[in-house]
């Protein structure tokens, strides 16, 4: 028997990395998303296998199936996109956990949850293990994610001591590479596109501000791994690339990988924004036997060649 796996935002970036390597494991797989920052084409390779389904639907809003484990997914996760309509976003983390973790108990089923490394906030402790609670701005624009996320995992491990769920909490930091959207405004498909493009790539602030970023196929790989411990691993497990670079630094790398001739420009700061972040991964590493393996420039190659191919359609 195929295992029926539901994955919601499972059109979007990581979504769709995660569809089509459970699809390839050999299980069957529902992909639930709205498409707010989901696309078809992410998923347009995968339609044609019987063993794939897609299901329009929002996920702040409760739903029936009849599957064996839920990833939950389903939130913007970029901050232009996630600050759009910040009470949807809230209501999508909040009302989403609550809907999949009320589907999950119903089918007493493992759940895992897309938490973030936004749960530190603006971190004062440096890199960051999983028992630093963080320093996040209730108030500030980034909030409605960071809170939201925060508040998803206060409802997972409450299904826990409550109901006794299987539970899995991963926290993700920055990962990048093919299918990022374009547009989307995260830091490396900005500076690919514009570098590809010939643009000015834009430094918010000085540039020294750093950022760790975890390759898809290493992320993909730790999230399976997560779900597939015995129901006794609950995290929270951070999962990302400990390889610290400023922004400055990427900025670089990018022009010089891609042979651009773009200048660096230098805009505000936006508000919030985390000065550094950096996973501590011991835990990843002694719990899941994972850690990451594609380098900072290996990984950029990929996805460089990836905005080639799309630019040019
Ligand atoms: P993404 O925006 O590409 O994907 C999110 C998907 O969720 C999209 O397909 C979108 O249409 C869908 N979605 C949004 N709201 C929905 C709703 N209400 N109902 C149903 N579907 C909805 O982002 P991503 O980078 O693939 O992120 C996926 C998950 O991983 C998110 O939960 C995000 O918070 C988490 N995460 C990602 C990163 C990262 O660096 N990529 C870092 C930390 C956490
Ligand atoms: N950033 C930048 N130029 C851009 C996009 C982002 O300098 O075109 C900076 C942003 O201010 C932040 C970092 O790059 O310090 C990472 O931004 P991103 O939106 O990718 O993710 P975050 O980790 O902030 O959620």
């Amino acid at each position: 028997m195929r295992t029926k796996i539901l994955v919601t935002g499972g059109a979007g970036f990581l979504g769709s990395h995660l569809c089509e390597k459970l699809l390839g494991f050999g299980h069957e797989v529902i992909c639930l998303d709205n498409f707010f920052t989901g696309d078809k084409k992410n998923i347009l390779h995968l339609m044609s296998d019987p063993y794939f389904e897609v299901l329009r639907h929002d996920i702040a809003s409760p739903i029936e199936l009849e599957i064996d484990q839920i990833y939950n997914l389903a939130c913007p996760a970029s901050p232009v996109h996630y600050q759009f309509d910040p009470v949807k976003t809230t209501k999508t983390s909040v009302l989403g956990a609550i809907n999949v973790l009320d589907l999950a108990n119903r089918l007493k089923i493992p759940v895992l949850q897309a938490s973030t490394s936004e749960i530190y906030g603006d971190p004062e402790v440096h890199p960051q293990p999983e028992s630093y609670c963080g320093n996040v701005n209730t108030l500030g624009p980034r909030a409605c994610y960071d809170e939201g996320k925060r508040c998803a995992e206060t409802l997972f491990f409450d299904y826990k001591r409550q109901y006794d769920l299987d539970i899995k909490v991963i926290r993700i930091f920055n990962t990048y590479g093919p299918r990022m959207h374009p547009n989307d405004g995260r830091v490396i498909s900005n500076f690919i596109v514009k570098a590809l493009k010939g643009e000015d790539l834009e430094i918010y602030g000085e540039g020294s501000q750093t950022r760790s970023f975890c390759y898809v196929d290493d992320l993909i790989d730790g999230m399976i791994k997560m779900m597939e411990t015995g129901s006794h691993i609950t995290g929270p497990i951070n999962l990302g690339n400990p390889g610290e670079f400023t922004i400055l630094q990427l900025a670089n790398r990018v022009i010089e990988l891609t042979e651009s001739r773009s200048k660096l420009i230098y805009k505000d700061l936006p508000q919030d924004d985390p000065l550094k972040r950096k996973p501590d991964i011991s835990l990843a590493k002694s719990t899941l036997f994972w850690q990451p393996s594609i380098e900072l420039d290996e990984g950029l190659r990929k996805t460089i060649s990836y905005f080639e191919t799309i630019l040019s359609d």
